[in-house]
């Protein structure tokens, strides 16, 4: 029920760890952290955050991770999220429910092999297809949640492909700016001991965030976000 990621110099695996512990309070039954470089590297399980070993890539300067309130699926570790494509370089994290799964579900299969129960797993497949295509990855995010129903956060992460792109529809995230550092949350919550400095995405954004960039669009345009600076006492 929670989405944290990180991109930046330091050590990747243990932030984006110590933003699930941040998240904890929201509720969860799994938890996994994706992080990205030339491969990826995975981590998931069934449980507590103190059961998930921060994994460490090191050169590995993008993670995600994620707490899950399993709607779709038993809470077990093969349907905890990141979930990957078949070709293992897509990683995705997801809040929320895909309505139409289902039917998105029966055309992928069965050139896609699924591995897990639940809605969020039709997004890596089709990230997939559209960069099997040709397109980038923001494009291939573009077009796939296009094609999704319902509410979503989501960060999406792809070996030898730069950075991360985030977008919802209906559910909460914004992103933290730090020194050439940037942070993605559900809440400031996951990030509020690194920086307080904010930007609220709106429903329908895409937000490309590299090293030393953040390009956010809506409906295919570009679009400028404010900052802010939350008054937060992060003791
Ligand atoms: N619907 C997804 C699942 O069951 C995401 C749940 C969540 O928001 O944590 O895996």
């Amino acid at each position: 029920c929670g989405i944290t990621g990180y991109i930046g110099a330091e050590d990747t695996g243990r932030i984006v760890h110590d933003g699930l512990k941040n998240l904890e309070y929201r509720g969860y039954d799994s938890a996994g952290i994706a992080l990205a470089g030339d491969d990826l590297t995975i981590e998931k399980t069934e449980g507590e955050v103190d059961d998930l070993t921060a994994p460490h890539a090191a050169a590995a300067t993008v993670g995600i991770g994620h707490t899950r309130w399993s709607t779709h699926g038993e809470p077990t570790e093969t349907n905890a999220h990141p979930h990957t494509d078949c070709t293992g370089e897509v990683a995705v994290v997801h809040n929320g429910i895909i309505d139409n799964y289902d039917a998105l579900k029966s055309e992928l299969q069965p050139r896609h092999i699924f591995e897990s129960a639940t809605d969020t797993e039709v997004i890596p497949h089709l990230i997939e297809d559209r960069l099997a295509d040709g397109a980038s990855l923001v494009a291939a995010v573009q077009r796939t949640t296009a094609q999704l129903e319902g509410s979503f956060a989501i960060a999406v992460t792809a070996a030898g492909h730069d950075g991360i792109v985030v977008a919802r529809e209906d559910s909460p995230l914004l992103l933290g700016h730090g020194d050439e550092t940037t942070f993605i949350g559900s809440d400031a919550t996951a990030f509020i001991e690194h920086t307080n400095r904010v930007t609220y995405l709106e429903s329908g954004d895409i937000a490309h965030l590299t090293t030393d960039s953040v390009t956010i669009y809506n409906d295919g345009e570009r679009v400028t976000r404010e900052t802010e600076t939350l008054e937060w006492d992060a003791e």
